[in-house]
């Protein structure tokens, strides 16, 4: 075979990730990161907008900071489970406690990353979750 011809990203090929993040800077070195790797990457920087996003678009993952303007990770994510929308969850936080990591996996986080966090670190997270999904 030769090279695989390129694809549009509707068809389902790509894996979809959804990054909300509002510090500029961290969201646009994971978009860049992950479209590197051939993810097809949506960027929203608000809770209220990444929720709408999240609830209404087919992700494979999403990406979700905890502290967000307009609406925290953790209600954007304890309104996905509570719409029963079980894509998997990645949440980015600051503040890396034991408190924290609970909190967010109780509300049905799938794995969580304290910051500062290696990109590497991230793109295995990221990988072994789109293999369990
Ligand atoms: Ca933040």
């Amino acid at each position: 075979m030769g090279e695989a011809p390129p694809r549009p990203y509707n068809t389902g090929v790509y894996m979809r990730i959804l990054v909300v993040e509002d510090e500029k800077k961290v969201a646009s070195l994971l978009k860049m990161g992950l479209q590197e790797e051939s993810y097809a990457v949506d960027v929203s920087y608000d809770g209220e907008e990444g929720g709408v996003l999240a609830e209404t678009n087919p992700y494979d993952l999403i990406i979700l900071d905890i502290m967000l303007p307009k609406k925290s990770g953790l209600s954007v994510l304890l309104g996905l489970r509570d719409k029963g929308i079980n894509t998997p969850v990645l949440l980015l936080t600051a503040r890396g406690t034991v408190e924290d990591k609970v909190e967010g996996l109780n509300a049905g986080a799938d794995d969580y990353l304290s910051k500062p966090f290696m990109f590497s670190e991230l793109l295995a997270r990221v990988r072994s979750l789109l293999r369990r999904g």
